[in-house]
């Protein structure tokens, strides 16, 4: 699921310490930088949203860690 990323999602992620990046996801191996389902990472990793104009990607696989 792709959204929009506005002036609003950043505050309230920054407020309320959100966590949706492969970072913070059980499946996620940080030293092969690999999915252990297999998934790309690339627009789910927290570096993609430097980019202020990247859209939000939610994986409808994470797992908080
Ligand atoms: S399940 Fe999704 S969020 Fe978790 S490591 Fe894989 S791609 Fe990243």
């Amino acid at each position: 699921m792709k959204l929009p990323q506005d002036a609003r999602f950043r505050r309230q992620r920054e407020r309320f310490a959100l966590r949706f990046t492969c970072e913070s996801c059980a499946l996620f191996d940080a030293e092969r930088v690999s999915c252990a389902h297999g998934f790309p990472t690339d627009e789910h990793r927290a570096a993609f949203y430097e980019d202020e104009a990247a859209p939000i990607v939610f994986c409808k696989d994470f797992e908080l860690e």
